[in-house]
């Protein structure tokens, strides 16, 4: 190796099946290896078909997610794998996936679909920063996606070129107060709002807006961080209730009419 370069130069991607075992998940066995989450460290842990996982494997992330490690209890020792990776996963609304498009008759019972649902945990979707609803494309859409005008490339440098800059502002901010992290993402505790630099008109606005939703705390300052994060990405310096109103949208709801029972 040269010196400064490591084994790994590209971010990891991982995507372990829906059957994964807890310890080739999380590491483990008798002769302990690190496990899925470790092997996405630093990069991404794709999670597809979500709701078909065991909610209990599934909860097994919630500690790695607050810590960006694992630790293993073995009989007489303990050890521990780095596992900073980012969660990515997909899923469908309910069993036959049609319950969010407008134009389609969904045959699940609102009994089957909490119970499908519920197989995400509150506190783990609690963990989760962004979730967007996605419905089918539109006769419209699918055509635009094949068309030859809109250059994929181009656009994909475009949206590199403006995550840079995004990254640029967060780690100004870090070094400005002097913190070891850098980035909006890693930061908590009491001077939140302070080192984000978000005015309390918008802190105010976005707690009666966590109230009205049954927020828990983590959520609240999830938004906060992803409020602060959209404004970064339109350079903007003030954080607005405008980016607490999209932050907000990207907190897990539950299709219209229903809420969460009997988790
Ligand atoms: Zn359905």
């Amino acid at each position: 190796l040269r010196e400064g370069e490591g084994l790994i130069s590209r971010r990891p991607f991982r995507k372990p099946h829906h059957t994964v075992s807890r310890s080739a998940l999380i590491g483990g066995g008798a002769i302990p290896v690190p496990g899925e989450i470790s092997l996405a460290h630093q990069g991404v842990l794709f999670l597809d078909e979500m709701t078909e996982f065991q909610p209990d494997i599934l909860d097994l992330l919630r500690q790695p997610l607050e810590d960006q490690a694992v630790r293993l209890v073995r009989l007489r020792h303990s050890i521990t794998y780095p596992a900073d990776f980012m969660l990515v996963g997909a899923a469908n609304p309910c069993r036959c996936g049609e319950c969010l498009e407008p134009n389609a008759v969904c045959r699940c019972s609102d009994d089957s679909i909490r119970q499908h649902l519920n197989r995400l945990s509150g506190p783990l979707l609690d963990r989760i920063d962004l979730t967007v609803e996605m419905t089918r494309l539109t006769a419209e859409e699918m055509q635009q996606s094949v068309s030859v005008q809109i250059n994929p490339v181009s656009l994909s440098q475009e949206m590199a070129m403006q995550i840079r800059d995004c990254w640029g502002i967060q780690q100004r901010r870090c070094q400005h107060h002097r913190l070891a992290v850098s980035g909006n993402a890693r930061i908590s505790g009491p001077a939140l709002a302070v080192i984000l630099e978000i005015p309390d008109a918008t802190t105010a606005f976005a707690a009666q807006a966590a109230a009205r939703f049954n927020l828990s705390v983590r959520s609240y300052q999830k938004v906060l961080r992803v409020a602060r994060t959209i404004a970064d990405l339109e350079s903007c310096h003030r954080v607005g209730l405008d980016h607490v109103a999209e932050a907000l949208q990207y907190r897990f709801r539950w299709p219209e009419g229903m809420e969460r029972r009997g988790a």
